[in-house]
C-alpha cells in the first residue's frame, strides 16, 4: 500500500486532533457557543453542562473526582500554577523544592523563577537511562521541603520514572508531590490515589486533543494550598480566572474518553510498530545507539543516535518525514539536548540524536518507508563524512 507523504512521526511534539474528538468539539464553536459562566439562559447552561461532562471525563482517566480538575491552557500553565502556586502558599512552612534535571522547561523555569524569590531548589541528577535515584530523593528531603516535582515520562527519551515509589516517599514524609504527566496521559495508566499524587499537569494536544487546553489535578482530601497565578472572575474555584475555552475543554474531555477506552490496545499496537522500527534500524545500520531506558519508556518513543551523522543534517535529508532532532523545545539553539547531556551521552552522539514519535495514526507501511529512507540517508551522510570513514 502506498503511503501519503510527508509522514508525521513526531507525536511527542504534538498530535493530530482525532477526527472523533474534532466532531465532538464542532458544535461548541457554532450553535452551542455560550459562555459557561452565563447563569441566566439556555446558551450558558448548555456550555456549562458540556464543561462539567468534560471535567468528569478528565477526572476519570486519572481516577480522580471532577471537583479536583482545574482547566487551564495546557501543561505549561498547569505546572506554573502547581509549582509557583504551592510555593507561594506554603512559604511559612518552608522554602525548599526538589525537582530533577531532565524535566520540561515549564517545570525547570518555574523553579528558577522561584529561586529569584528566595526559594531553594535541589535538582536531582539522573543515570544513563534518565532515571532518578530513589535513595537520593529520600536523602534530599529536608524539614523545610514543601514540594517535590518530578515528571512521569520524559518528552525526549521517553524514560518513565518510578511514580509509585516517588509517591510513597513523598507521602511518608508529608511532602506535596506534583507530576508533569503531559507525555503520559493516554499512554501510561495513571491513578492519582494509588500513586499518591497531589497535583498533576496534563495537556490536550499530546494525546489527540486540541492545542491550548489542559488541566491541573489538585487533590481534594487533603487539599493543598495553592495561590492562583491569574486574577479575575474567580473561575475554576478561584484557581484559574478567565472565560472557559468551551470547545477546547470539550475536546480535552473527549480525548480523555477515547484514550481511556483504547489505552491497552493502542499501547500494544504502538509498541509493536516502535519495536519493529527499532529492530529494523539497528540491524540494518551499525553504530546505532538507543537513548533512554531499554524498556521503562513510552511505547511510541524511539530516540536513536547514529555514529558519524549530525541529527540536523539527517532531518534536512528527510524532508518527507517529520521527526525531531534533540528536542523540539531546544532545536532553535545548536546546543546538544540538555536531557541527553544529563544522561551522560557524549556530545557527538547527543548531536546525532533523532527522535521518532509513533502514535495512533501511524501504520506498518509508514514504518517500512521510514526505515528505508533513514537507512539510505544515514549511509549517504556517512559516505560523505571523512571523519566517519576514517574511523571505520
Ligand atoms: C508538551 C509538554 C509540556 C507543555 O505542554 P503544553 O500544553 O504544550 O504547554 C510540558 N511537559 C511535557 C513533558 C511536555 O511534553
Amino acid at each position: 500500500m502506498p503511503v501519503d507523504l510527508p509522514i508525521y512521526m513526531d507525536n511527542l511534539a504534538t498530535t493530530r486532533v482525532d477526527p472523533l474528538v474534532l466532531n465532538d468539539m464542532l458544535p461548541y464553536f457554532a450553535d452551542r457557543f455560550g459562555n459557561a459562566a452565563s447563569r441566566t439562559h439556555e446558551f450558558g447552561w448548555t456550555a456549562e453542562s458540556a464543561v462539567e461532562d468534560a471535567r468528569e471525563q478528565t477526572a476519570s482517566i486519572l481516577n480522580a473526582t471532577p471537583k479536583e480538575i482545574v482547566f487551564t491552557s495546557g501543561a505549561t500553565e498547569s505546572s506554573n500554577l502547581a509549582i509557583k502556586g504551592v510555593a507561594q502558599a506554603n512559604q511559612s512552612r518552608g522554602s525548599h523544592i526538589i525537582t530533577q534535571v531532565t524535566e520540561h522547561h515549564a517545570t525547570l523555569d518555574s523553579c528558577v523563577a522561584l529561586e529569584r524569590h528566595g526559594f531553594e531548589v535541589t535538582v536531582l541528577l539522573v543515570d544513563e537511562h534518565g532515571l532518578i535515584d530513589l535513595d537520593q530523593l529520600a536523602d534530599t528531603i529536608r524539614d523545610d521541603t514543601i514540594l517535590v516535582t518530578l515528571m512521569v515520562a520524559n518528552n525526549e527519551v521517553g524514560t518513565i520514572q518510578p511514580l509509585n515509589e516517588i509517591g510513597r516517599i513523598c507521602a511518608d514524609r508529608g511532602i506535596l508531590f506534583h507530576t508533569d504527566a503531559a507525555q503520559a496521559i493516554g499512554k501510561v495508566p495513571i491513578d492519582v490515589d494509588a500513586m499518591q499524587i497531589d497535583l498533576l499537569s496534563l495537556s490536550g494536544h499530546k494525546f489527540y486533543g486540541p492545542k491550548g487546553v489542559g488541566a491541573l489535578y489538585v487533590r481534594n482530601r487533603p487539599r493543598p494550598q495553592v495561590i492562583a497565578q491569574m486574577d479575575g472572575g474567580g473561575h475554576e474555584r478561584g484557581l484559574r480566572s478567565g472565560t472557559m475555552n468551551v470547545p477546547g475543554i470539550v475536546g480535552l474531555g473527549s480525548a480523555c474518553r477515547y484514550a481511556q477506552s483504547e489505552l491497552d490496545s493502542e499501547a500494544d499496537r504502538v509498541r509493536d510498530l516502535r519495536d519493529s522500527l527499532e529492530a529494523a534500524l539497528t540491524t540494518q545500520l551499525d553504530g546505532t545507539h538507543l537513548n533512554g531506558h531499554p524498556d521503562r519508556r513510552l511505547d511510541g518513543n524511539l530516540n536513536l543516535s547514529f555514529e558519524g551523522v549530525d541529527g540536523e543534517s539527517l532531518l534536512m535529508g528527510l524532508k518527507d518525514i517529520a521527526l525531531s532532532s534533540g528536542s523540539a523545545c531546544t532545536s532553535a539553539s545548536l546546543e546538544p539536548s540538555y536531557v541527553l547531556r544529563a544522561m551522560g551521552v557524549p556530545k557527538e552522539l547527543a548531536q546525532s540524536s533523532t527522535r521518532f514519535g509513533l502514535g495512533r495514526f501511524n501504520t506498518a507501511e509508514e514504518v517500512e518507508y521510514v526505515t528505508g529512507r533513514v537507512v539510505e540517508e544515514v549511509n549517504r551522510l556517512r559516505e560523505i563524512s571523512p571523519r566517519y570513514r576514517s574511523a571505520t
